[in-house]
């Protein structure tokens, strides 16, 4: 039997990092050096090719060109590889990796996104374990097909629907959550996935890459207090057409009139207004409480137990695919890449 064949795509992170000794402050380094402090790799029983950034980025610089790069290194090794392997920074993976799943249609191979809290130098450090599980499982194969055949983000021995996921700890080495959906699998002495709340692809359809993805969205947290200046100057932003509104509770808002009228002369104006809850675990409940009854009536999108991080990625995406304003609402509200609970 021929060996796996895995790409690994080094964007930069701490995981490939190195103290700089004028600043103190640590800094994306050379892919070359990353992989000489893993000599075990050559242990796993696959074949890796590597793919850097010619300059590695601190996750903080993400941006959505780098989102098509990522996605076109992909699209362009999609038939020669089994699986693909992400590097990039913790401090945005769940934004990074939630964009990618979105921008890859009929995937049906793994890709899996991993980095690490320690550098790999660091004696300490948490990359091994993270980078060689990921491999292990963008290797995995049942009856000749991938057992993952979507984007996936690894870390601290769980596997997570990567468009599920949220950065919930800036210390530990468990740095991620997926509070709305169990891990996909999970790392102990064995390998044990959890194959019924894997995603299959079934259509067989080519790989699709959606490359044009809109920058013009924000995300409004609300907090006791906001003002109807800072509402206003926000939904008066030229080129702006999505909001990610981050609401209390259960998608529960202020029911000022100014607040409302806001809002609802900007959805009138073209703008898609997404509710998400600012809690990291459950679900917008529209019309539950009378807080939300008039987010509902105004048209407001319902976005479910989706995460900011995924409605952000998901309002990229569609808008930049050029969804017509009538069935925008609609095909948020479903899911595409099992980002939210329908
Ligand atoms: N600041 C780093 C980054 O996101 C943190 C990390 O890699 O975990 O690039």
């Amino acid at each position: 039997m021929t060996k796996p064949k895995i790409l690994l795509v080094y964007t930069g992170g701490t995981i490939g990092m190195i103290k700089d000794y004028e600043t103190d402050a640590l800094k994306a380094f050379n892919f070359e050096k990353l992989l000489d402090r893993i000599p075990e790799l050559v242990q796993l029983n696959c074949s890796i090719d590597t793919y850097s950034f010619d300059e590695p980025i601190d996750s903080s610089n993400m941006n959505t060109a780098y989102y098509v790069t990522i996605a076109e290194v992909i699209e362009k090794n999609y038939n020669t590889f089994d699986g693909f392997v992400i590097l990039t920074g913790s401090d945005t993976m769940s934004y990074t990796s939630s964009a990618v799943s979105f921008m890859l249609e009929n995937l049906a191979k793994p890709v899996i996104f991993t980095g690490s809290q320690l550098p790999i130098g660091h004696l300490r450090t948490d990359a091994k374990e993270n980078l060689i599980t990921s491999i292990e499982i963008a290797c995995a194969k049942k009856e000749g097909l991938p057992v993952i055949q979507e984007v996936c983000l690894y870390f601290e021995y769980k596997l997570y629907r990567a468009n599920r996921t949220t950065k919930i700890n800036a210390e530990q080495f468990e740095a991620f959550a997926s509070l709305n959906y169990p891990p996909l699998a999970e790392s102990g002495v064995h390998l044990h996935f959890n194959n019924d709340l894997l995603l299959k692809q079934e259509s067989k359809q080519d790989l699709i890459v959606r490359k044009s993805l809109s920058n013009n969205i924000v995300v409004l947290k609300l907090f006791p207090g906001i003002t109807e200046e800072v509402v206003k100057s926000i939904l008066s932003i030229n080129s702006l057409k999505g909001l990610v509104l981050e609401t209390y509770g259960s998608g529960n808002a202020p029911t000022y009139p100014w607040f409302i009228n806001l809002l609802e002369e900007a959805i009138k104006n073209g703008m898609q207004i997404v509710n998400v809850t600012q809690c990291v675990g459950g679900s917008i409940i529209l019309g539950h409480y009378e807080t939300s009854v008039d987010l509902k009536r105004i048209g407001v999108i319902d976005g479910k137990d989706i995460t900011t991080e995924s409605a952000v990625a998901k309002l990229m995406y569609l808008l930049g695919i050029k969804i017509p304003d009538k069935d925008f609402k609609e095909i948020f509200e479903t899911p595409l890449r099992g980002e939210l609970d329908f």
